[in-house]
């Protein structure tokens, strides 16, 4: 069954309050074929990536919502048909940096917010999450009112009540809301079916440059790897344009830090594709949409620990370029998400902001504000094009917290 092992072709976020649900929800959807994960290098990528794929399937002979299952073989003994495979992006949950569920939300093609039924409505990180997805831009968006199994009926409804009125207003405002049990796996077959009917793969053109996010990078070599042995260093990301094939050349920008002369400068890399791994396995071709793991040809040292996070990939000489400072216009927001009614004033010049662009991070002081805009000079280069969304973060007590959005200029 190498269907089985199609690539993902969208990504899909799980967001929500920690201990809701969410990645006992992605084991629920994924959990039939983690099995088929067992080569040691796609092991590795998933793990760190923090995501797993899912093959959703439809039984051909029956209604639905009972015919969308992610099993093989329907009750009534028949094959399923395979619908698509998605790629499911599981944000961390222990997590109260904002910023990386921020940079994960950039490779969103949209989400399911897990809400628990046991709990009232928002929790903390319900807010925050729904709010930087608005910010970012997903919109297509399911609920899963999760936990239904430790609330009789009334809770249930009541609950249900709750996050109709809380999302009323935002992003999220006509996304269904669909009551499962995760852990029970109930009502998987009604989730699959608005997952299908509310967020598609989004239409994307092959024939375009190669353009890929780097979310994580690392070194796969054991410790006392020979050198013959040594492989090169690993890129984790999603590919949003164009195709990457085993043997293409491939740019990174920033790059690395060079040191002349007593200047530091940033310099694109240049290197080439050895292998791709995508849906479970090796492949010679990767198609955009879901995520992947390039293995390149650099030395193992430069990918090390996430050093190549944030970095965007791409056919060489087609990526845009890197800003060391730049102006931006700035939107804030009414008040500090999960604060109660604090207000958010003005940013003002000298203070740190922290910044997320598409999946770097980086920490910029303000050299010059005006209302509505202003300069900063980034402590870290990022790659990004003139009108990108970034998420600006401002110190709140002892954590960043989201104050507004800024459009590159
Ligand atoms: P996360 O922090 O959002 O990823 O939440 P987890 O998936 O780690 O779940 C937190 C806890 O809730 C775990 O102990 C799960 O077993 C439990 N849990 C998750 N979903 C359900 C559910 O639908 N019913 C019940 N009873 N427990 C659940
Ligand atoms: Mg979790």
């Amino acid at each position: 069954a190498t269907e089985t092992h199609q690539q993902p072709e969208v990504n899909i976020g799980l967001v929500g309050h920690v201990d809701h649900g969410k990645t006992t929800l992605v084991q629920a959807l994924s959990g039939s074929w983690t099995d088929q994960h067992s080569e040691e290098m796609k092991r590795g990528i998933s793990i760190r990536l923090g995501y797993a794929d899912a093959t959703f399937r439809k039984c051909p002979e029956v209604d639905e919502p009972e015919a969308f299952t992610v099993d093989e073989t329907c009750p009534d003994g028949a094959e399923s048909e395979v619908l698509r495979t998605v790629s499911f992006v599981d944000a961390p949950g222990h997590e109260t940096l904002m910023a990386t569920m921020l940079s994960g939300a950039a490779l969103m093609d949209g989400a399911v917010l897990v809400v628990s039924a046991t709990e009232d409505v928002p929790q903390a990180q319900t807010e925050e999450h729904l709010m930087a997805l608005d910010i970012i831009g997903v919109e297509n968006i399911v609920i899963a009112q999760n936990k239904i199994d430790l609330v009789d009926r009334e809770q249930a409804v009541h609950n249900y009540q709750q996050i109709e009125e809380f999302v009323e207003g935002t992003v999220a405002e006509d996304a269904p809301i669909v009551p499962i049990s995760a852990q029970q796996e109930v009502n998987m077959d009604l989730l699959i079916g608005a997952i299908e009917a509310e967020i598609p793969t989004p239409e994307r053109d092959e024939s375009n440059a190669a353009r890929m996010f780097a979310a994580r990078s690392f070194d796969i070599n054991r410790p006392g790897t020979t050198w013959e042995d040594l492989n090169g260093g690993v890129v984790g990301g999603s590919l949003v344009d164009g195709t990457l094939e085993v043997g293409d050349d491939l740019e990174l920008r920033p790059g690395r830090e060079v040191e002349e002369e007593g200047q530091t400068e940033w310099r694109p890399i240049t290197t080439e594709v050895r292998s791709l791994q995508a849906g479970g396995r090796s492949v010679d071709v990767a198609r955009p949409g879901g995520l992947l793991g390039v293995g390149t040809g650099l030395d193992p040292a430069l990918t090390k620990g996430d050093a190549i996070a944030g970095q965007v990939a791409g056919d060489p000489g087609t990526l845009p370029p890197t800003y060391e400072s730049f102006e931006m216009g700035v939107e804030l927001l009414d008040r500090v998400v999960g604060e109660e009614g604090e207000e958010i004033e003005e940013i003002s010049t000298g203070e740190p902001l922290m910044l997320t662009v598409g999946t770097a991070t980086t920490v910029g002081a303000v050299t010059s504000a005006r209302s509505g805009e202003c300069e900063v000079s980034l402590k870290r280069p990022v790659c990004a094009e003139a009108g990108d969304q970034i998420a600006i973060n401002r110190r709140v007590g002892a954590r960043w917290r989201l104050i507004g959005i800024g459009t590159l200029k």
